[in-house]
């Protein structure tokens, strides 16, 4: 039975929350609540889409800004739904997802193939140049037209129809595959009852392990044991114990756990990947294009899949040149330890930290006690403030699903531009890695443009009963990029929502994240915040050196799997699926390219590859590599004229943290950068020319 709460009249997804600038009730929303607040808000949505269609007259207003509105409710409930599916989901509500889905890729049909809805927009698309529309009201004339024709406006009723079907069938797959990745990660469990196979590990790795191991034993009704340790496939157990466990036979268990999650077993992706790969392939076919690389290229800087490919290929063989070089010092290295060089994968990060401490005098987890999480977050405040003149002051009173968020309310010069929520520690209902998103996107909602609510979720080393949390210098770096896109969201100033914040072409979002990164790798930057976390002591000057040489070190075997991974998505996405006869044997072929070890049997990437199966990055990992080009040439800029300078953070804000997809990316880059990328930068910051 369904509670009284999901009518509507006291449904909190669909009331104004009457909180702070209306934030989410999390507070109030209960699982049951999502499907009839949604059925609510299609059936309205649908009512709405009449009104626009019985207008005699198609205007600006009265159809295209009407359209903006027309989702306005379902995109809030959705919001909530899709950001704690990833952020906070039980089973109860992953299962939900193979209703909603299908709700919405329906809705999203019947709106974009409705034919007489389309002959309005169009008309107005056609006439547009003597409507004197201008600026962002242009480029909203011009994408919802596109966004209609990229799904099936001009498609026969038969053709419609076979849409339909495929847009159903993905809008499920998605999900799914996200959901099998996190019970796989959940399902692995290595189980330590001997102190020593945890030799070599960090304290805090080994107090962690400990508190997970009790933490699971009150869970299942057992009695506590001092002689356990757990260790997950989550990041922050996984990462330190490859990198420093001394007993290799564990390393290879790990690492063959986490690098065949979701590949065969109880939650295996395979099939999932081939239905993806083939309805993505069919759904392109449709639309009159090649393949599905060729449909998501047409919205990018790249343009094409020939583009990407020769950017790739560019970035390959200088990548894959020192990538040897770094594989074969490694080997070297381990044969001067034992006389053996045998490198397999587990071995990788092991004796590469040992090196590394050895040539650059340098251990990583030196740098740990300078990065207590809370110093962190003050830094990339300060790191705002300096750049962009902005305050984020705690604020209470603003419910969160999960009692680790904490919140924010954000200034800029003193005038109140958003809500900003952060969500710090791995948990089985989190997904693992680290993202930004809305649960309001800046611009216009109903009759007024309003200011944005931005959230970052990631997985980061916890803070012990002994000690806060402090943070490795990745988990810093992965802050700093994180914190960077929720600029991009706070900091937009647009007019309609669909335009404004991270809503721009994918191989461009990642400039404002990616740029970030480089703050923390320069002592002007560190010395902001990075300071001992006992003795108050700053960050040595020979510590913030070495953290700049070492940067350097195996920036080769880094660019190289960056690049397999932008490899495999490509051709993932670039094949006819008749060729391919099954996951494993095509990432087996395809990855000859860019692999320098022997492929391990039994590993497969693809069927936890999240980021092209279960998000929005298919035919678009490059992104990262492309926008690295972008984020090198414009941090070069910040570096000739002053790391803090207030002329270009100003230009940076005003061109482009602000503009969102208010006109081609590479317009906005030149207008803040007075000519294009060079494409050079980035090799040479990676020190590869
Ligand atoms: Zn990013």
């Amino acid at each position: 039975m369904p509670s009284n709460s999901t009518t509507n009249g006291t449904n909190p997804l669909l009331q104004p929350s009457g909180l702070r600038d209306q934030a989410i009730p999390f507070h109030l929303i209960k699982t049951e609540h999502y499907v009839p607040a949604l059925q609510s808000a299609i059936t309205a949505a649908k009512e709405q889409c009449e009104l626009i269609k019985a207008h005699k007259a198609p205007t600006f207003e009265n159809t295209i800004v009407a359209l903006e509105h027309l989702s306005e409710t379902v995109d809030r409930i959705c919001g909530v739904y899709f950001n704690l599916f990833s952020a906070e989901a039980n089973e109860a509500h992953q299962a939900l997802a193979q209703e909603i889905s299908p709700l919405l890729s329906g809705f999203a049909s019947d709106i974009t193939l409705d034919s007489v809805l389309f002959q309005k927009v169009d008309l107005i698309y056609q006439n547009r140049k003597q409507l004197g529309l201008t600026g962002e009201d242009l480029v909203l004339v011009e994408k919802k037209r596109l966004d209609f024709v990229r799904n099936g406006a001009l498609l026969s009723a038969e053709n419609k129809e076979k849409l339909r079907k495929v847009d159903q069938e993905l809008s499920v797959l998605g999900p799914q595959f996200s959901e099998n990745v996190l019970k796989a990660t959940n399902s692995f469990e290595l189980w330590i009852n001997d102190r020593k196979d945890l030799d070599g590990l960090p304290e805090h790795a080994i107090e962690a392990a400990h508190i997970a191991a009790q933490q699971k034993l009150k869970l299942q009704n057992k009695p506590a044991d001092a002689n356990m340790w757990l260790i997950t496939l989550h990041g922050p157990s996984l990462i330190p114990f490859l990198t420093y466990a001394k007993n290799r036979t564990l390393r290879e268990k790990l690492w063959r756990a986490s690098s065949s999650k979701a590949f065969k077993g109880d939650f295996d992706n395979s099939s999932v990947v081939l239905k993806i790969i083939n309805l993505k392939h069919e759904r392109a076919g449709l639309l009159g294009y090649k393949n599905y690389a060729e449909y998501v290229l047409q919205e990018r800087m790249a343009k094409t899949s020939q583009t990407v490919f020769s950017f790739l290929d560019t970035l390959l063989e200088p990548s894959k040149k020192a990538a040897a070089r770094d594989l074969e010092e490694v080997k070297q290295f381990r044969k001067s330890l034992e006389g053996v060089d045998e490198i397999k994968p587990w071995d990788f990060a092991f004796y590469s930290e040992q090196l590394k401490e050895k040539k650059y005098s340098f251990n990583e987890e030196e740098l740990r006690p300078y990065f207590k999480l809370e110093t962190v977050i003050e830094g990339v405040f300060k790191h705002a403030e300096k750049l962009y003149q902005l305050t984020f002051k705690p604020i209470d009173g603003i419910p969160t699903y999960h009692a680790d968020v904490k919140t924010f309310e954000v200034f800029e010069k003193g005038q109140y531009i958003g809500l900003f929520y952060m969500d710090f520690f791995p948990r089985e209902t989190k997904k693992g890695g680290a993202w930004m998103t809305n649960y309001r996107e800046q611009g216009l909602w109903g009759s007024d443009v309003m200011r944005p609510h931005v959230s970052i979720v990631c997985n980061f080393t916890k803070p012990t009963p002994t000690k806060p949390s402090l943070l490795s210098y990745d988990e810093v770096l992965t802050l700093f990029h994180e914190f960077g896109h929720a600029l991009h969201g706070l900091l937009s100033r647009c007019k309609y929502r669909s335009l404004a914040g991270t809503n721009v072409y994918w191989d461009f979002v990642e400039l404002p994240s990616q740029i970030m990164e480089n703050w923390v790798k320069e002592k002007e930057g560190l010395d902001l915040f990075a300071q001992h976390f006992e003795t108050g002591a700053k960050i040595p000057a020979e510590l913030v050196t070495k953290i700049k040489t070492a940067s350097k070190f195996q920036a080769g075997w880094m660019s190289l799997r960056q690049l397999s991974f932008c490899w495999l998505d490509m051709n993932w996405y670039t094949t006819d699926p008749k060729q391919i006869a099954d996951v494993d044997s095509f990432e087996t072929q395809v990855g000859l390219r860019t692999r320098l070890l022997e492929k391990e049997p039994g590993t497969n990437s693809s069927c936890s590859f999240g980021h092209i199966f279960g998000g929005g990055y298919a035919a678009g990992y490059y992104s990262y590599k492309w926008a690295e080009v972008l984020d090198a040439d414009a941090f070069e800029y910040f570096k000739e004229k002053g790391l803090f300078n207030e002329e270009v953070a100003t230009k940076f804000k005003q061109s482009i943290l602000s503009r969102g997809g208010t006109a081609h990316p590479m317009e906005l880059y030149k207008e803040f950068r007075g000519r294009e990328p060079d494409p050079n930068s980035l090799l040479r910051r990676d020190g590869l020319i």
